[in-house]
């Protein structure tokens, strides 16, 4: 039987292991904090413009079960909001039990409290991986699924946790890249500034902090639009999120929120509380996470890789999710991670690897963001389903459908209608790019 690991258990990774899982695989998964989803625990929105596309092509290629959660867990559907349309809004407190409960029950071995710091490599193969606590993990493939967030180091350099974790650090240490570990130099996403990373667009607000009447009126709509007063507005924000589906003129104009269950999603970034009190409603608002001056640093680090996912350089060692691009969201990482849970068993079995065929948009975003991060400012892009550059490419080669019949038959015609069910069969033809 094949041996996978998983380094990291946000949405890619959990997507990874679940497919690799399916393809028959023996698949041990580490994760560092003792939760799953990652920045996932941070979101809540699923199927919003072109999101849904992918959502119901992955769902006809087999791979919808965490779909499904996110789907079932919904407080909200059929949402819009500036930019964007037929969103749902999940909470993510009642998701992440449920996505465990069913990597367990699928026999995925999961290890929290597991942070991988190294690897050992012979010639291309990476041959184990080692834990923070010098735990060696051998395997026949590997796939990194860590993201591209990571905080400095200072937390685990100096003991167990630090005191700065009551601001609830979602990351706690340091980023590992395991590509880089494995003698392969990773791209780092830009700002429009240059500097290195990039910025979330959205962070937490505590529900009980908001004005009753406000809350309200959230919890029955799923989305509330405050005008931001005239001297609140800030148009130099636009061009510092890494969404770049949230940096229409509507997101300084207005203050959005939106009820993702658990928390009010405020979808703006970096707003000083003594700013956000100043809105009707906001008076005793508190974030939920970190502060009004913090946000999430992320795309530091990308692993080169082709359209497989493998990484290039690498015999034996896949990327997915953030980790394998500039993607952003829950549904590009479980499109991504599905594809690399697979292709990294048919690595192990001697198999053809898969591309998904470009008529789908999950392959055509994979070979997208490879040809676009190339050209020139294709560093400081974001790619997503939902907005900014790709959306706007799926919206023209007329990718972009809700139509859900035409969403499987696409997927049926290009013979990739129930991928992620097969077994892993050395048959599999190898899909080539147009
Ligand atoms: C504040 C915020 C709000 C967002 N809201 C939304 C939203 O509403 N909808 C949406 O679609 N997208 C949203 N996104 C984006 C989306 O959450 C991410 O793009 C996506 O979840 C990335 O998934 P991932 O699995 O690639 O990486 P991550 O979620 O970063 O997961 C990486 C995992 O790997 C673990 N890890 C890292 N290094 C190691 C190591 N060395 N050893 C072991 N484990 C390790 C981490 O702890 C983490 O669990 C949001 C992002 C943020 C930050």
């Amino acid at each position: 039987m094949a041996r996978v690991i998983v380094i990291g258990g946000g949405w890619a990774g959990c997507a990874a292991a679940l497919t690799a899982r399916k393809a028959g695989a023996s698949v041990v998964l580490l994760e560092r904090t003792d939760m799953l989803l990652g920045c996932g625990l941070a979101g809540g929105i699923m199927r919003n413009n072109g999101r849904f596309t992918a959502a119901e092509e992955l769902i006809a290629m087999g791979g919808g079960e965490l779909i499904s959660i996110t789907d079932e867990a919904a407080q909200h559907k059929n949402v819009s909001f500036p930019g964007h349309e037929h969103a749902t809004l999940y909470s993510s407190m009642h998701v992440e039990p449920k996505v465990r409960g069913l990597l367990t029950e699928k026999g995925v071995q999961l290890n929290f409290c597991h942070r991988v710091v190294d690897v050992v490599t012979c010639g291309r193969r990476v041959e184990s991986v080692v834990t923070a606590d010098d735990v060696f993990f051998d395997a026949d493939v590997f796939v990194e699924t860590t993201g591209s967030a990571g905080p400095m180091g200072n937390c685990s350099r100096y003991g167990n946790g630090c005191g700065m974790c009551v601001l609830r650090c979602p990351a706690f240490g340091p980023r590992v890249s395991i590509a880089h570990k494995a003698g392969i130099k990773d791209d780092v996403g830009l700002r429009n500034n240059g500097s290195k990373g990039s910025f979330s667009g959205s962070c937490e607000l505590n529900k009980d902090s908001l004005h009753p009447a406000l809350l309200s009126e959230l919890e029955s709509l799923g989305s509330v639009i405050l005008p931001v007063p005239g001297e609140l507005v800030r148009p130099e924000m636009a061009g510092i999120k890494a969404c770049r589906q949230y940096s229409l003129p509507a997101y300084i104009e207005n203050l959005i929120l939106l009820d993702t269950g658990g928390y009010a999603k405020m979808m703006s970034p970096f707003y000083p509380l003594e700013m956000l009190r100043r809105f009707p409603g906001l008076e005793n608002a508190t974030y939920a996470h970190s502060c009004g001056h913090a946000n999430s640093v992320r795309f530091l680090s990308r692993a080169p890789r082709d359209n497989s996912l493998k990484v290039c350089g690498s015999a034996n060692l896949f990327c997915a999710g953030e980790k394998s691009g500039f993607f952003v969201g829950h549904t590009e990482a479980m499109v991504t991670g599905s594809l690399a849970g697979l292709n990294a068993v048919k690595c192990a079995n001697g198999h053809p690897l898969i591309e998904i065929p470009r008529d789908l948009v999950a392959g055509d975003l994979i070979a997208f963001e490879e040809e676009a991060l190339r050209m020139p400012g294709g560093l400081k892009q974001r790619y997503t389903f939902s907005g900014g550059i790709y959306f706007e490419r799926m919206c023209d080669h007329g990718l972009y459908t809700t139509a859900t019949e035409l969403i499987a038959r696409r997927v049926r015609t290009v013979g990739m209608e129930g991928l992620y069910l097969k077994s892993n069969k050395a048959g599999t033809r190898t899909v080539k790019l147009e």
